[in-house]
C-alpha cells in the first residue's frame, strides 16, 4: 500500500486523520478503516440461540425457531457462535474483502477471531473450503486469510458432476452435501474441532459440515462465523 492510497478509509473512502493513520497503520498494524466505520460494526451480545448463536429478543428462549425446526428435521444440534450482526457496514466490508480483492482487509478481524477461537479451547481449526472456481476468481479463501497458518484442511468441496440423473437415489442424496473429508488430512476422533465460516445465513452449509464430520466419527464439534445474517 502506498502512502497516497493509505490516506482514505478502506470502507467509506473518507479521508483519514493523521492520528487515525498512525494508530491503525503503525500501532495496531491493521488496515485503514476510519473510527466512524469501525464503530458501526455491531457485536452480537445478550441472549443468543444456543445452536446458531443468533441474538434472541426474548431471553426466556434458548433456541431460535429456525434451529428448533432444524432439530426436528435433522435431529442433530449444532453449536455455533457469530461475532457480529450482518449490518450495512459488514456488508460493505465483505463487498471489498471478498469481491473486490481486498485481501489486506483480513487484518481487521484476524486478531479478534483468533482470540475468540482460542477461548473456545479447540484442538483443531477447520475452515470451510471454497470451490475451485470461486478460489480462482477471488484468489484467496476469505476464511483462511483470517486464520493465518493456524488451521487444518479437514474438508474438501465435492466437484459437482453433470450426470446427476445417472446416480441412484442414495448417491444423489449424499451428493447433495457439497463437502467431503480430505483423505490426506485426518486427526484424532476425540479432538475438539471448530469449523470457521464467514457468514452464517441459512445454516445449511454449517449443518452439512457437521453431518460430514459426525459421520466420520468426530463428535466434539463447534463452529464460528464472523457475521450472522
Ligand atoms: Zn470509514
Ligand atoms: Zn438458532
Amino acid at each position: 500500500m502506498t502512502l497516497t492510497e493509505s490516506t482514505t478509509c478502506n470502507l467509506c473512502q473518507q479521508p483519514l486523520s493523521d492520528l487515525e493513520i498512525i494508530r491503525e497503520m503503525f500501532i495496531f498494524k491493521t488496515c485503514l478503516v476510519c473510527r466512524a466505520c469501525q464503530k458501526k460494526f455491531k457485536k452480537i451480545t445478550g441472549s443468543t440461540c444456543q445452536q446458531c448463536g443468533v441474538a434472541l429478543e426474548d431471553d426466556r428462549c434458548v433456541q431460535c425457531l429456525d434451529c428448533m425446526a432444524w432439530l426436528e428435521r435433522v435431529g442433530e444440534p449444532i453449536k455455533h457462535v457469530s461475532l457480529y450482526h450482518y449490518n450495512d457496514i459488514m456488508q460493505q466490508y465483505f463487498k471489498y474483502y471478498k469481491f473486490q480483492g481486498g485481501y489486506h482487509l483480513a487484518e481487521l478481524f484476524r486478531h479478534e477471531l483468533s482470540w475468540k477461537i482460542r477461548n473456545l479451547g479447540v484442538d483443531v481449526v477447520v475452515p470451510i473450503p471454497l470451490s475451485e472456481v470461486k478460489y480462482n476468481i477471488r484468489g484467496f479463501n476469505q476464511v483462511t486469510a483470517w486464520l493465518g497458518n493456524d488451521y487444518q484442511s479437514l474438508l474438501q468441496r465435492v466437484h459437482q458432476s453433470n450426470s446427476q440423473s445417472e446416480k441412484s437415489r442414495s448417491e444423489r442424496l449424499s451428493s447433495e452435501n457439497p463437502f467431503r473429508l480430505n483423505p490426506n488430512q485426518l486427526c484424532v476422533k476425540t479432538a475438539k474441532i471448530c469449523v470457521v465460516d464467514d457468514i452464517y445465513t441459512t445454516g445449511t452449509t454449517i449443518r452439512h459440515v457437521y453431518s460430514i464430520l459426525r459421520q466420520a466419527g468426530y463428535q466434539n464439534l463447534c463452529s464460528i462465523s464472523l457475521a450472522h445474517a
